[in-house]
């Protein structure tokens, strides 16, 4: 292998060459105690940077086996690590000519604590992935500037992020545990009859709709109340207590402004574990939960949404719907009925996001317009089968209708911020005034019908390129010709998971697409893959900036593909 010095040979040698002599120092380098490794040159100082690995074996790196022992573990070490070598690029980052040049970055975690392809810690080595610019004046290669980049600057970054030595313990020892904790915690609420779980002292609130950070002072930590309080134990922490959301319907209801859509987005990103000092390290939900909202505008195709909508009006039937502009109520049908077909068990809704047609139909409103006449069956009249018959529980924000207290099971009320059970008032209240309202949904919930695919309806091409798909952002993906908007999907929270679902695209159309396969068979196939080999399967290239996605929101930007076209299984 040629070393670091042959490295600064060639730098050198090409200094003031035309950008594309840097080619020549694609490959493999021994450096003192580590080994880099250099896959992609970019093509000029304005493309996508270069992309290059580190291995540090494990004689060097030093980390005890009980900072990646088990899944949980080596999840929130490589995130940790991920963090820390982020931190040192950047403070060593120079500007050093045009373009890109000069940058080294890395695929940087955010509050959640997902994996990721960035750094990974295994009993042999640590490896982390990561890009740089590579100088250049003008198209001239900066020969002594790359040098003193990858040569100078890079043994700093990775001696400062990748030994165990140079980490603080305490930071690490803290990052596993917490991680290795919400796992359990995660794991327990099913045997405990739970969907979701809020340990006291938990801090919801966020810094700002654009800071995910915790909000600092004047944050109300969360108090659970006495009749839902439950004890989960974590192997590091020990008991844990706080409030236990039963399954079944849940209602949180509250004063405007009390903290109620707080605590449903807490729940909502439950599905993932939290970095230490984030406040909701401690709060857990059923991992197949799934935010529901209205979403007009969007595409649907092929979704028998007919257990919630009618026949409408001219007689359009809803047994195959499809729109590529669907309404607010028959868009938050369709993404219920597509998240029921591929395996989603807990619904998650806030009022603010719903539409109010498809939540509730008042006593008042069933005299003037008669059933006949109304294509929707209320989400309140369905929400009981949905759990009855299909175990599906839901928590539902509804602050403005009483309607809800007949169907809950459980009913939660926001004061200040603080939760209080009010299940006995709300129940005594629906005794009290019973409706006169009827119940519109009917004997059953209805069937669910699976969808197959259509391979070919999903085009990655644009122009001359067979394959054309990027990503901005965390919620657009352009795939081929067209713009997948995945802004209302709210548990998609990193761009590199995004990163990873256009690449798991790919992945399913070529592998398991193939006329037969329902949707829930392929993203279940996919999901196996990913469990078995890693990220890296997806692509086939060693990439350090994907992060884990769930099946659900696979299916969620596999739906979301405006030019899909699907059959109904029989
Ligand atoms: P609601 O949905 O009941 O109208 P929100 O959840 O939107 O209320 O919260 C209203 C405001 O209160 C938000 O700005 C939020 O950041 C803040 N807030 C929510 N929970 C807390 C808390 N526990 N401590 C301090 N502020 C909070
Ligand atoms: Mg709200």
């Amino acid at each position: 292998m040629a070393s670091a010095e042959d490295l600064a040979a060639v730098l050198r040698r090409i200094d003031g060459a035309g950008y594309r002599a840097y080619k020549d120092i694609r490959g493999r380098y021994s450096f003192e105690g580590f080994t880099v490794s250099i896959d992609h040159v970019q093509g000029d100082p304005f493309a996508a940077p270069s992309r290059l690995r580190v291995f540090v074996p494990r004689q060097t790196a030093r980390f005890p086996e009980e900072t990646y022992r088990g899944k949980s573990r080596a999840v929130a070490l490589a995130s940790y690590l991920a963090g820390v070598f982020h931190g040192a690029a950047r403070g060593n980052a120079e500007k050093r000519g045009s373009g890109k040049s000069g940058l080294i970055q890395i695929d940087r975690p955010g509050q959640e604590v997902i994996e990721r392809t960035a750094v990974r810690v295994g009993p042999e080595e640590v490896e982390a992935r990561f890009v740089v610019g590579l100088p250049a004046a003008g198209r001239r290669v900066l020969g002594r500037q790359a040098e003193a980049m990858l040569c100078r600057d890079l043994p700093e970054i990775v001696r400062s992020s990748l030994l165990y030595e140079a980490n603080d313990p305490h930071g690490i020892d803290r990052a596993v545990r917490t991680n290795e904790d919400a796992d359990h915690l995660r794991s327990a609420l099913g045997e405990k009859g739970l969907v979701a779980f809020v340990a006291d002292d938990a801090v919801l609130p966020r810094r700002s709709g654009v800071d995910d950070r915790p909000m600092g002072e004047g944050a109300v930590p969360f108090r659970s109340p006495d009749s839902l309080r439950v004890e989960l134990t974590a192997p590091n922490a020990g008991v844990v207590r706080g409030m236990g959301i039963p399954e079944g319907v849940t209602l949180i209801v509250g004063g405007g402004f009390h903290g109620k859509s707080t605590l449903l987005s807490a729940l909502e990103l439950g599905v993932y574990n939290h970095r230490p000092g984030d406040g909701r390290e401690r709060v857990v939900t059923d991992p197949k939960a799934i935010k529901i909202r209205a979403e007009d505008g969007r595409r649907v195709v092929g979704v028998d949404i007919s257990p919630f909508i009618g026949e409408l009006p001219y007689g359009r039937e809803t047994g195959f719907f499809t729109s590529d502009n669907a309404s607010g109520s028959t868009s938050q049908a369709a993404n219920i009925i597509e998240a029921i077909e591929v395996g989603a068990d807990l619904i998650l809704v806030d009022e603010d996001t719903a539409a109010t047609n498809f939540m509730i139909r008042d006593h008042r409103m069933q005299e003037l317009i008669a059933k006949e006449k109304e294509p929707i069956t209320p989400f309140v009249d369905k929400v009981r089968q949905l759990y009855e018959e299909r175990g599906i529980s839901s928590i539902i924000v509804a602050g403005g209708s009483g309607d809800y207290f007949d169907v809950a099971d459980t009913v939660i009320a926001m004061e200040g911020y603080v939760p209080r059970d009010v299940t006995a008032e709300a129940k005594a209240i629906a005794e009290r005034t019973k409706l006169e309202r009827n119940k519109e949904g009917g004997d059953r919930f209805g069937v669910v019908v699976d969808r197959i695919p259509r391979r070919e309806s999903i085009d990655p091409s644009r122009g001359r390129r067979d394959v054309s798909v990027k990503v901005r952002g965390v919620s657009t993906i352009q795939f081929g010709e067209e713009t997948v908007d995945l802004s209302a999907v709210s548990q998609l929270v990193d761009s590199s998971q995004t990163r990873a679902l256009a690449e798991a695209i790919l992945y399913a159309r070529s592998r398991y697409m193939d006329g037969k396969r329902s949707l829930a068979e392929i993203v279940r196939a996919v999901e196996e893959d990913v469990a078995r080999d890693g990220l890296a399967v997806l692509s086939g290239r060693p990439v350090g900036d994907h992060a884990a996605f769930r099946p659900l929101e696979l299916a969620a930007a596999l739906n979301r593909l405006r030019s899909l076209s699907v059959d109904q299984k029989e």
